[in-house]
């Protein structure tokens, strides 16, 4: 992974952007997620807003990746390939996980949508990895530790009895999509690296209602859990301040502050 440099004004401003682009795709891809639609559809709607955003899609050639997107299907844990064969429907969870490259910078973040009506399990899960998500962003702030946000993610997705796949984790981000450090999604506060001003991070709660384990299918990409359980991800890039941290892909400003 790519060393995590302190970022100037004007790398923010481009990581911001990047970020945004990818915030709003998120809103804008929501309303076609429906029974029926095959996730090469998905595909090709996200990267033609990415571009006309002014943006390329980060994943696209990304380790040879032919997608602009992920999507990734109820027991897909992550990295699925778009294609025609993969059709909503209703019940079903999906992940889309977005990356948007604008002059250079790099935004990522994913949410797990619903297809239609989903099950109380499932919402379940949705509800507790949102959740998890944004109790890992409220740790982060100057001076915390990347095992603190780890810490919070973990505590609130293991109190609902879910399995965390260790081997994915969250990440810094800006020329290159993955930089360092990683920020798993459980840990002990106070350990591992400690966050400075200026940093970018993904933070990316990745879980399952059943065990942890996960396989990689055939296609050398698409991971699922072992035990063909439910997984759910989000994932948001953020920007540490001294007090806190701002939310970069989100569509409202969104500044996090605490003590
Ligand atoms: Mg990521």
């Amino acid at each position: 992974m790519a060393t995590q440099e302190i970022k100037s004004i004007s790398e923010i401003k481009l990581i911001s952007y990047a970020s945004l682009i990818v915030a709003q795709v998120l809103e804008e891809i929501e309303p076609f997620i429906q029974p029926g639609v095959s996730t090469l559809e998905l595909d090709s709607l996200c990267e033609k807003m990415i571009i006309e955003k002014g943006a390329t899609p980060s994943f696209k050639g990304y380790g040879g990746f032919s997608g602009s997107i992920c999507t990734s299907i109820n027991e897909v844990v992550v990295h699925g390939i778009p294609n025609a064969h993969s059709i909503l429907k209703e019940g079903d969870i999906i992940t889309i996980d977005v990356g948007a490259n604008y002059k250079g910078y790099h935004g990522d973040g994913a949410k797990t949508y619903g297809v239609g009506q989903i099950s109380d399990e499932a919402q379940r899960l949705l509800d507790v990895t949102l959740e998890a998500l944004h109790q890992g962003i409220a740790q982060v702030k100057a001076g915390a530790f990347v095992g603190d946000i780890s810490h919070a993610i973990g505590t609130t997705l293991k109190k609902a009895g879910y399995g965390i796949p260790l081997e994915y984790t969250g990440h810094g981000i800006g020329e290159s999509l993955h930089e360092e450090p990683a920020i798993p999604n459980d840990g002990f506060p106070g350990s591992g690296p400690r966050l400075q001003e200026g940093m970018t991070l993904c933070i990316e709660p990745i879980v399952h209602i059943g065990k942890p384990f996960t396989k990689v299918l055939r296609d050398n990409w698409t991971v699922i859990t072992k035990d063909g359980s439910l997984s759910a991800h989000f994932e948001h890039t953020v920007l540490v301040t001294k007090s806190g941290c701002s939310i970069l892909t989100t569509t409202q400003t969104k500044e996090v502050t605490h003590g």
